[in-house]
């Protein structure tokens, strides 16, 4: 049986958490689908359940573990009465209003859902290695945010892995704490752009690891070191660190929304005047939409903006 609603959220990082808040309190009954618990930011809470500490969330002067805060703003947001349903969407049908969201079996004939509005924020995942250690030590040494974890690591030996100006522009702030930075990078050109190049290579703290892959991250409850192959000779050797951040770029979850909204040459959505899509009634925010910035607050900030601006459309059209 298909439910209907007049706003449904797909995704419960700190985006869809804070739609869902300003939703419920204008009481539009919101249903959030929050995902399903994976070691991938798809999960319910998004990529703060895969950080320890965050500092620098306005509010938390002793700092807040992150899969604290997100059962903090779960919890708020249930408070003003919005539905959380653990599941992950398989389908969205874009083409008509009410649009169609399914659940399970994407090929069913009637959707799961059918939502007068609705608000994207499935949120990015940082890509990974996908290396033996790797996803054990996520949190533990292992990170793929500088901003959110460099202040752990000063005076530490770090490395940070990829040659693009994601890998250069972390390894720069890192500078900032850690006593060392190794880049580490598989090839010996680096694909960032050229200004970043010379800003990091005069930077004396940052020490270049060329051809290198790295193929093991080693410690027990955190990380002491990776192991790494040459890419050109195939010799193998070891690195003492403290702390790994994995630089090689970020996917945005659209792959349920390609071909039925606009999106950025870089894949990310497409977002005008706010929080609009190219399709009137879907709302985007959170870091599905933005490329740039990447953090739990301006995510909020943007779940705000897209409930905002949700409640306004519907208010227009008398829905
Ligand atoms: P990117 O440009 O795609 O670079 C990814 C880097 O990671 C590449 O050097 C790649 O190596 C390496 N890599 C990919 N998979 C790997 C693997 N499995 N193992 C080891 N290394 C791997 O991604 P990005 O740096 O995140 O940048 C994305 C976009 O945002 C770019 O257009 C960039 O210019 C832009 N950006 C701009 C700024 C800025 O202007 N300040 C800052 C950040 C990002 P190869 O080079 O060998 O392929």
């Amino acid at each position: 049986m298909t439910e209907h609603r007049t706003v449904l959220i797909a995704g419960s990082g700190p985006a869809g958490l804070t739609a869902a808040v300003y939703t419920g309190r204008a009481q539009l009954a919101p249903v959030v689908i929050e995902g399903e618990p994976s070691s991938t930011s798809d999960q319910p809470g998004g990529q703060l359940m895969l950080t320890t500490d965050v500092e620098n969330f306005p509010g938390f002067p002793e700092g807040i573990m992150g899969p604290e805060l997100m059962t903090a703003l779960r919890a708020q947001a249930a408070r003003f009465g919005a539905e959380l349903v653990t599941a992950k969407v398989s389908r969205f049908d874009l083409g008509s209003t009410p649009f169609g969201v399914w659940i399970g079996d994407p090929g069913a004939a009637e959707p799961t859902y059918t939502t007068e509005a609705l608000i994207v924020a499935t949120g990015a995942q940082a890509l990974m290695l996908g290396v033996p250690g790797e996803d054990r030590m996520l949190g533990y040494g292992v990170s793929t945010c500088a901003t959110c974890d460099g202040f752990f690591f000063r005076s530490r030996e770090i490395a940070v892995v990829g040659g693009g100006d994601s890998a250069l522009e972390e390894a720069i702030f890192l500078t900032r704490f850690a006593s060392k930075v190794t880049l580490i990078h598989r090839r010996d050109q680096l694909r960032a752009s050229r200004i970043m190049q010379e800003r990091a290579k005069a930077n004396p703290t940052i020490e270049f690891r060329w051809n290198a892959q790295v193929t093991e991250v080693l410690g027990d409850d955190k990380v002491n070191g990776v192991r790494l192959v040459d890419t050109v000779t195939g010799a193998e050797s070891e690195l003492a660190l403290d702390g790994l951040f994995v630089a090689i770029g970020h996917e945005p979850n659209t792959s349920l929304l390609a071909g039925q909204l606009e999106l950025e040459d870089n894949g990310y959505l497409r977002t005008f005047e706010g929080s609009r899509t190219s399709v009137e009634g879907v709302f985007a925010c959170g870091d599905v939409q933005d490329h740039v910035y990447r953090q739990a607050v301006t995510a909020a900030g943007s779940g705000c903006m897209a409930a905002i601006d949700a409640e306004r459309w519907l208010e227009a059209r008398g829905s």
